[in-house]
């Protein structure tokens, strides 16, 4: 019998300074404190050795944050050491590494490659300094630049570039020709996102006092449209609904998180999804690493713990199948639920390919977005609620 597949993704919480939009699970801290996160880390790394998880083939990797390239070498290696200690890694295991411009060295990049990362991921956002600091980032688009020519002359060959579009004050034509300045680069994927307004967050307050502008949903809308077009022009292929690469080049880990398979999540606030069972760890730094230096960590994972019921992945294969551009798989889905996709969501289908929403491809084998049903993609979601 072979082995399952799994992808890890490992959480690095730290950032310089915070960015002002921005909610994720970061934010700043010292030197100690990183220190002995890394350690926890370590220990929960280490609680997996013996267990079936541990057997598992590891396809992907993804050290992703907060900024993971804030962490010095030593705490790197450590991390890659014990992973590769205790997990089985493929040889073609795909590991990427999130990282910002103005935290990286040329010390720091022989690291990574040195324990066997392939794939950099580097939150950009805009190329335009004036954006760049009112979104609050510590870098200016040079630093930027610096890293990247970095990586390239260190012989990585598979960069993502994070940009971001409907930023305070930004208009169609500064986001084309951001688009296309960081197009003269290269970068084999591109993952381009619209800023999202988070409660909670400094723009959040800044916007509701009129202290900045957004441009308009018509506005949102169109740089979208153009993003598709100038990368399709320049050989990028849309493979998701936000993310566009080189042929060969599509992200494999988050594929992991669109197809559902197997990945688990180490570190605060990871989540996983293995088999039937959806978990989550705390998010709560000083519970994280007080349980685990405690050795009680074990009462910190699988805090948020779910089994899903049938229902609850029929949805999930449709609703996270379709972000991608080649859809769903009518095979695929009656082979995991051995009935037919026409059974349980014949009529909601066959409306919403009446409304030009969803199409069906030429042989009739996979069902996917149409380009209309990309604009209104939350909508044809929900329809697929059970
Ligand atoms: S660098 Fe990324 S994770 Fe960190 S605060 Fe900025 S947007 Fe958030």
């Amino acid at each position: 019998m072979t082995n399952k597949d799994l992808s890890l993704y490992i959480h690095i919480p730290f950032c310089e300074r915070k960015c002002l939009y921005c909610d994720f699970l970061s934010g700043p801290a010292d030197a100690h404190l990183r220190d002995t996160y890394v350690q926890a880390l370590l220990l929960e790394i280490e609680s997996y050795r013996n267990t079936p998880l541990a057997k598992q083939n590891i396809t992907t990797v993804f050290v992703g944050g907060g900024t993971p390239s804030i962490l010095t070498e030593e705490q790197m290696t450590a991390v890659f050491e014990k992973l590769r200690d205790v997990f089985a890694f493929r040889n073609d295991c795909e590991i990427t590494i999130e990282m910002n411009p103005g935290t990286v060295t040329e010390e720091k990049i022989k690291c990574y490659l040195k324990n066997g990362i392939n794939r950099v991921s580097i939150g950009l956002q805009s190329p335009d300094d004036e954006l760049l600091k009112r979104l609050g980032r510590i870098h200016n688009y040079q630093q930027f630049l610096d890293t990247y020519q970095m990586l390239r002359a260190a012989g990585v060959k598979n960069i993502n570039i994070d940009l971001m579009s409907a930023l305070p004050g930004q208009t169609v034509a500064m986001y084309c020709d951001g688009l296309q300045k960081v197009l003269e680069l290269e970068p084999e994927h591109i993952s381009a996102y619209s800023l999202i307004l988070e409660e909670d967050t400094p723009f959040y307050e800044m916007y509701n006092n009129g202290r900045i502008l957004l441009p308009d949903e018509e506005t949102d809308r169109l740089m979208y449209e153009r993003t598709g077009e100038i990368l399709y022009k320049a050989g990028y292929g849309r493979y998701e609904i936000s993310n566009y690469a080189k042929t060969g080049f599509e992200c494999r880990h988050n594929t992991v998180y669109w197809e559902r398979g197997d990945y688990l999540g180490i570190g605060l606030g990871s989540a996983s999804l293995i088999g039937h069972c959806r978990f989550k760890n705390t998010s709560d730094l000083n519970v994280y690493t007080e349980k685990w230096l405690a050795g009680n960590g074990a009462e910190v994972q699988r805090m948020e713990e779910e089994q899903l019921t049938e229902k609850d992945e029929m949805e999930e294969f449709m609703f996270l199948g379709l972000r991608m551009m080649g859809g769903v798989s009518k095979e695929k889905f009656r082979r995991q639920f051995g009935q037919d996709i026409q059974a349980v969501y014949g009529d909601e289908i066959e409306q919403l390919m009446k409304q030009e929403l969803l199409a069906c491809s030429d042989d009739g084998s996979r069902i996917s977005l149409t380009k209309k049903g990309i604009d209104v993609s939350n909508y044809v979601f929900e329809q697929f609620l059970l």
